[in-house]
């Protein structure tokens, strides 16, 4: 199957003339046929023709010099505008939405040549960690069909992992690449704060918000970030700092290293074969030359907190804009979980209440971002799971508020800004998938790539796929 190779192997053919664009685009228009039923990655699935013909002009103007994601077909979190193609955020308010210009993303992947066939399912606005929250029916994880794929860009994790797609491109606020990575047994990487653009994509919350690569192995992350990251004059926020050549520095020797594990994250609430897996593989680490030493990072458990007071207060603000009256339907289509995130963060931001809790999380995101520092100060890496529990069956977190914020205590340190790689590494029991994640320093992207390869060269997790019936059960 073309859709099991990785992008260098797929460009390298292409190039070679060992198989056509068209060739990979078929491939994952059949398996989105066969398989979408019952997956529901997608939100709107770009008409096959248009992505057939796009794939034998692509056939045609390959060059010696072509960008290597050229003629491979992807799919787009539905949170970016994509001009002339409909974008929801996965809300009723804005089903049918069609962006009059496009994100600076979605423009530099329509520049280096690469196919979009989608715009997948997610939680609404980002608001989730299940992509349950949606107006267009919950992703189904590959892996086991009653659970959910991950969230919020969950849809992107399920076409990955169902061979629908060579890569796709997400969105990390507080987890939403990292949890349906882990979820589903895919690579995902959440970039510095800045590190890619924002411009025209969906605002969740704009003081955390990330754009980042969802693939099949950290060489294929390398080389989309490669692509999509840099300085935007269209994003006062996008970061003036060069963009390093990923790809060159994968085999790079590690060493000198330390990697941190901090004590806190494999205590109370972690599930046993999770944290198993993850100390397996700070032995692989420390097999190949990597200092393991123990860390600690005691306001971690104030991260939920912080993190969804400020992420709530900000989500109010940036969901004002939807009034019915510029865009879209009324107010009256959030759903629930949006409804409860709007009402929680007007009342943090009010008068009387500001101070108590509003300052109060501004306070403790300073103190957050001095902690990681200072933990990072002592480690060139921190290794912790990416989730505290596997995949969870339909229900469990949209009926549980509280327990669907406690879903992200290990990846809510994103008001600190720092990138994080999250790749597969084990399967329980009952063959769920299990993740982890390498944070780093402030655009140590490079580092973190390189230790994420040297872990896919020594274990084969990232290449099992899941077994999914002739009709898609
Ligand atoms: N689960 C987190 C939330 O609901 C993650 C969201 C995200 O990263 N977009 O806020």
């Amino acid at each position: 199957m073309l859709l099991d190779l990785t992008i260098t192997q797929l460009s390298q053919g292409l190039k070679a003339k060992k198989f056509s664009s068209e060739d990979i685009v078929k491939e994952c228009y059949s398996n989105i046929e066969r398989l979408n039923p019952s997956i529901n990655a997608f939100i709107t699935i770009i008409d096959k023709d248009v992505a057939l013909k796009e794939a034998h002009n692509r056939d045609k103007d390959r060059g010696s010099d072509s960008s290597v994601l050229h003629g491979l077909p992807y799919v787009m979190k539905d949170s970016y505008n994509t001009q002339g193609i409909r974008t929801t955020a996965a809300s009723n308010v804005l089903a049918d939405y069609v962006p009059p210009y496009s994100s600076t993303v979605y423009q530099k992947l329509v520049d280096a040549g690469a196919i979009l066939i989608g715009k997948t399912n997610m939680d609404a606005w980002g608001h989730g960690a299940s992509s349950e929250n949606t107006d267009f029916g919950p992703v189904k994880n590959p892996w086991d069909q009653s659970r959910v794929a991950g969230g919020s860009s969950g849809g992107n994790a399920a076409a990955l992992a169902a061979r629908m797609t060579v890569f796709a491109i997400g969105e990390d606020t507080g987890g939403s690449i990292r949890n349906p990575s882990a979820w589903s047994s895919t690579t995902g990487l959440k970039v510095s704060y800045g590190r890619v653009s924002r411009y025209g994509c969906i605002a969740y919350v704009s003081s955390f918000d990330t754009m980042g690569p969802m693939a099949k192995t950290v060489e294929d992350c390398a080389h989309i970030l490669e692509i999509i990251a840099g300085i935007d004059q269209y994003d006062a926020t996008s970061s003036p700092q060069p963009v390093p050549h990923y790809k060159d520095h994968l085999r790079d020797k590690l060493t000198d290293l330390t990697l941190g594990l901090p004590k806190e994250c494999f205590g109370e609430g972690l599930d046993t074969e999770i944290k198993a897996s993850i100390m397996e593989a700070a032995s692989l680490y420390k097999k190949i030359g990597i200092n393991i030493k123990e860390i600690s990072i005691p306001l971690l458990e104030y991260g939920v907190p912080v993190y969804y007071l400020i992420g709530t207060s900000e989500t109010s603000s940036n969901l004002a804009r939807y009034d019915g009256i510029r865009f879209g339907q009324g107010r009256g289509e959030f759903t629930k979980e949006t409804m409860r995130r709007i009402m929680l963060g007007t009342y943090a931001l009010s008068a009387g209440y500001y101070d108590a809790y509003y300052k109060k999380a501004q306070q403790g995101r300073t103190l957050f971002i001095k902690e990681y520092t200072r933990a990072l100060s002592e480690c060139d890496a921190i290794l912790m799971p990416v989730e505290p529990m596997v995949a969870t069956k339909f229900g469990e977190l949209i009926n549980n508020p509280i327990q669907n914020m406690l879903a992200d205590i290990y990846t809510c340190q994103t008001p600190v800004g720092v990138p994080s790689l999250a790749l597969p590494c084990g399967f329980t029991k009952e063959n769920l998938p299990i993740g982890m994640q390498i944070i780093g320093n402030m655009f140590a992207e490079t580092l973190l790539l390189r230790l994420g390869y040297a872990y896919q060269n020594n274990t084969d997790w990232h290449t099992k796929k899941p077994n999914i019936g002739e009709h898609g059960k």
